[in-house]
C-alpha cells in the first residue's frame, strides 16, 4: 500500500445489519419481522426528504401514503425537473416477457459480475427481487413502456447482460418514470401528508445526541435560512460526477448534502468507484460546460468502429467495410457492441491512443446504424430512438440516419456514495441514503438501466419500510427547530456564506471548477496510476490552499445568488476530489471503471486483488476538520461471497 494512504482506523466496526438465513429469504423475512408505527400515530411523526429524483419523490410519496408528515426538497423550481428526467434509455427488471429464461438470480449474478464482484449480495439480490414489482407499479401508474405489436410491454438488452430485461420509454424512460412519481407525489402533497420546498438547498444535517434530527436549508429566491425539524432525514441527493466539471449530470447535480452528513460523521463509501459513459457526444471546445448523453440502448442497433488506418481523414461513409475496425465485437465476441460500460469505454480510450480515433481532436469513435437501418428499415429504428437521434442531429448537424454518429466516453454515474447498511441507513442513526446518493449495489461498475431500478427500489419498496422500523423502535424525539443544535448548525451555515462573500480573488467558481475536473479526468478518470493520483492529490491540495484567495462571490446572501450557491457546491466538490484520489490511491487493483495502470492483464484488462480488496472502504471525515494533508480515515467491509464464485469477469 502506498505510503500516503491512512491506515485502517480502529474502533469502528461496519455492521450491515444482513438479516440471517437463505439469500432469498432474507429481505421477506425482514419484511415479516420490522415494526410498524400504529396508523394514527403516523401524523406525529416528521420526516425530510433530501431530493425529488425518482429515489426521494418515490419515498416522499410513499412516505406520505403511509401517513407520516413529510418535508420534500429539491433546489430546482419543481419536483419534475430532478435529474432523473433526463435517462433515457431503460429500466431493468426481471420480468422474462421476453422468454429467455431470465430470473431474479439472473439478474441478482449479472449485477454482481458487472459491478466486479465489488458489491455486497444480499443488497443486489433484493434489488433484483423487487425489480419486478417496480414495473407493476410503473404501469399502475400510466408510465408510458413501450409495447410490441400485441400489447405486451417491450424489453431491449443493455450493456453486460445476454437476455432482454430493460423496460423502456422510447428515450424518455426517466422523464415518464418520475412523472408517474411525481404524480404519487403531488397526490400526497393535495393529501396534506406531504409539502414540497422547491428551490431550497439544504446546506447541514442536524444532529441531537448523534441522531439526525433535521436539516439547515437556504431558500434560493430570498436567502432565507430555514430550520427544518424531523424525527429521521432521507438523503436522495444524487450522484457526484460534476466532480469532473464536464458530465451527462445536470449541471446543478452536485455533493453538498451527502458531503455535509460526511462532515458531520456518516461515513462516504467507495468514492473512487465513478463511471464514465461510453456513448457521449465528444467534447467540442475549451468553454463546453456539459456533455450530452447518447443512450447506451442506442448500442442495441448501433456498431462501434475506428478506421483502422490511424489518423484517416475519409469520410465514414466512404471507408470500406474492410478497413473498419469494430474493436468492441473482435475483442469481445459474446457480448460484442453490449460489453458493460467501463469495458467498453475504455475499449474506446485504448482505440483513441492509438491514433485510431476520429473527429477534429483525435478523440471519438464511430456509432454507426447503417447496418440495423437496413435490416430493420427505419422506422423500426425511429420507433426506438427517434428523439435520440433528433437530439444528436440539433447538437451536431449531423443526421445519424445518414452518417454514423461519433462517440466518446464521458463522466456519468457514480458508484460511490454514503456507506449505508441492509437498511439504508447510514452510519448516523436516523439518517438513510437512497438511489445514487448511497454506495449500496453497484460495486466498481454499474450495468446500463440499473440506476433508475435501484433509485424506485429504494424509493417506493425498501425504505419506506426501513424508516417506518427505525421510527417504531426508538423513542419519539421531541426536538423541535428551537434546540440549540439548529442554532449551533445555521450560525455555521451563515458563517460560510458570509466567508464566500467576503472573498475578494478574482475567479469566478466555474472558473476553479474547471481547473478541479481537468486534474480529475486526467488523473482520476479512466485511467489511474500511482503516480497521476499522487500528483492528483497535490494539485487538488493547491487548489483549496489558494481557494480563499482566488475565488470571487459577487452579491448577497438574502437575494437570489447563483454565484454563491456554485461556490458552496465547489467547495464541497474539492474536498470530495481529494477524498477519491486517496481512494483510488489504496486500491492497489483494478476493478470495474477503477482501473489502475499498474494492475492490468496481458491482454489489458483489469486485474483484480480479492485477497486484499474484495471491500468497500468507507470513509471518515476527519474530526477536527480537513487538514491539509488530508486525513481521511478508511474503515474495510469485508464483501463476503456465498451465492456467486469470485471470478475473473470476462465478456469474451
Ligand atoms: C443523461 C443520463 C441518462 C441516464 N439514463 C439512464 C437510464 O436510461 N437508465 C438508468 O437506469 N439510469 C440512467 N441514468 C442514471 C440515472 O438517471 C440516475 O442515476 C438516477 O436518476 C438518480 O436518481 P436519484 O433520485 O438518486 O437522484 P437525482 O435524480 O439526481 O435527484 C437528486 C435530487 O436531489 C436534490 N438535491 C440534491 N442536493 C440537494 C440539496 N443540497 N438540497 C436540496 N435538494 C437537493 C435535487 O434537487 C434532486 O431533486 C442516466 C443518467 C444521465 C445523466
Amino acid at each position: 500500500m502506498s505510503t500516503t494512504q491512512a491506515p485502517p482506523a480502529e474502533g469502528l466496526v461496519l455492521d450491515a445489519r444482513i438479516p440471517d438465513g437463505p439469500i432469498e429469504t432474507k429481505w421477506r423475512r425482514w419484511l415479516d419481522a420490522h415494526q410498524l408505527v400504529g396508523p394514527r400515530n403516523r401524523p406525529h411523526y416528521r420526516i425530510v426528504v433530501v431530493g425529488t429524483g425518482l429515489a426521494g419523490a418515490s419515498a416522499a410519496a410513499s412516505l406520505g401514503a403511509q401517513g407520516f408528515k413529510v418535508d420534500s426538497f429539491c433546489f430546482q423550481d419543481t419536483p419534475r425537473r430532478a435529474h432523473s428526467i433526463a435517462a433515457q434509455g431503460g429500466i431493468n427488471a426481471a420480468k422474462d416477457f421476453a422468454n429467455e429464461g431470465d430470473a431474479v438470480k439472473r439478474l441478482f449474478y449479472d449485477t454482481i459480475k458487472g459491478g466486479d464482484f465489488r458489491s455486497r449480495e444480499a443488497n443486489v439480490w433484493r434489488l433484483a427481487e423487487v425489480s419486478t414489482s417496480i414495473i407493476d407499479q410503473a404501469v399502475a401508474q400510466g408510465v408510458p413502456f413501450n409495447r410490441e405489436y400485441g400489447g405486451q410491454l417491450a424489453t431491449r438488452s443493455f450493456g453486460g447482460v445476454l437476455v432482454k430485461r430493460t423496460f423502456y420509454s422510447r428515450g424518455q424512460t426517466g422523464q415518464q418514470l418520475l412523472l408517474g412519481a411525481y404524480s404519487a407525489l403531488q397526490h400526497q402533497v393535495a393529501q396534506g401528508n406531504v409539502t414540497v420546498h422547491n428551490r431550497h438547498e439544504v446546506l447541514d444535517v442536524v444532529l441531537v445526541d448523534g441522531v439526525a434530527r433535521g436539516v439547515i436549508a437556504r431558500n434560493l429566491i430570498t436567502g432565507e435560512i430555514e430550520r427544518h425539524a424531523a424525527d429521521c432525514v432521507v438523503l436522495a441527493s444524487g450522484g457526484y460526477s460534476n466532480v469532473f466539471y464536464l458530465s451527462t449530470n445536470a449541471m446543478g447535480s452536485n455533493v453538498t448534502a451527502a458531503w455535509k452528513a460526511t462532515r458531520r460523521g456518516a461515513l462516504f463509501a467507495n468514492p473512487c468507484y465513478t463511471q464514465i459513459h461510453p456513448t457521449c457526444i465528444p467534447q467540442s471546445g475549451e468553454y463546453q460546460s456539459k456533455l450530452t448523453l447518447m443512450s447506451e440502448s442506442l448500442r442495441n442497433d448501433g456498431r462501434i468502429w475506428v478506421p483502422r488506418k490511424p489518423k484517416d481523414e475519409r469520410k465514414p461513409n466512404d471507408i470500406p467495410e474492410e478497413e473498419r475496425y469494430y474493436f468492441l465485437e473482435e475483442r469481445y465476441p459474446a457480448f460484442g457492441n453490449l460489453a458493460p460500460r467501463d469495458i467498453a469505454s475504455r475499449a474506446a480510450k485504448v482505440a483513441c491512443d492509438q491514433g485510431l480515433g476520429v473527429g477534429g481532436t483525435g478523440r471519438g469513435v464511430y456509432l454507426d446504424f447503417r447496418d440495423e437501418i437496413e435490416r430493420q428499415g427505419r422506422a423500426a429504428i425511429e420507433a426506438k430512438y427517434l428523439n435520440l437521434f433528433q437530439m444528436y442531429q440539433r447538437i451536431t448537424g449531423d443526421d445519424p440516419f445518414e452518417t454514423p454518429m461519433m462517440i466518446y466516453p464521458a463522466p456519468h454515474y457514480t458508484m460511490g456514495g454514503l456507506w449505508v447498511d441492509y437498511e439504508l441507513q447510514t452510519t448516523i442513526p436516523g439518517l438513510f441514503a437512497i438511489g445514487e446518493s448511497n454506495f449500496s449495489d453497484h460495486g466498481a461498475n454499474r450495468l446500463g438501466a440499473s440506476a433508475l431500478m435501484q433509485a424506485l427500489a429504494d424509493g417506493y419498496f425498501i425504505a419506506p419500510h426501513t424508516v417506518m422500523h427505525r421510527l417504531a423502535t426508538t423513542p419519539k424525539s421531541d426536538v423541535d427547530e428551537t434546540h440549540e443544535a439548529f442554532a449551533e448548525a445555521e450560525d455555521g451555515v451563515r458563517g460560510l456564506l458570509e466567508r464566500f462573500l467576503a472573498t475578494t480573488g478574482s475567479k469566478a467558481p466555474q472558473t476553479i471548477h474547471r481547473e478541479l475536473g481537468e486534474i480529475m479526468l486526467d488523473k482520476c478518470g479512466m485511467l489511474r496510476t500511482e503516480e497521476s493520483l499522487t500528483t492528483a492529490i497535490e494539485q487538488i491540495r493547491g487548489i483549496r490552499a489558494r481557494f480563499w484567495d482566488e475565488l470571487r462571490v459577487d452579491g448577497r446572501a438574502d437575494e437570489f445568488n447563483p454565484s454563491l450557491e456554485y461556490a458552496g457546491r465547489l467547495h464541497d466538490f474539492i474536498e470530495l476530489a481529494e477524498l477519491m484520489c486517496e481512494d483510488a490511491l489504496r486500491r492497489e487493483e483494478s476493478c470495474g471503471g477503477h482501473f489502475r495502470g499498474e494492475h492490468e492483464t496481458e491482454d489489458g484488462e483489469a486485474r483484480r486483488d480479492d485477497e486484499r480488496f474484495a471491500t468497500a472502504t468507507a470513509w471518515e471525515y476527519p474530526a477536527e476538520g480537513l487538514r491539509p494533508d488530508g486525513g481521511f480515515r478508511p474503515h474495510d467491509e469485508p464483501l463476503t461471497f456465498s451465492e456467486v464464485k469470485l471470478a475473473t469477469r470476462s465478456y469474451k
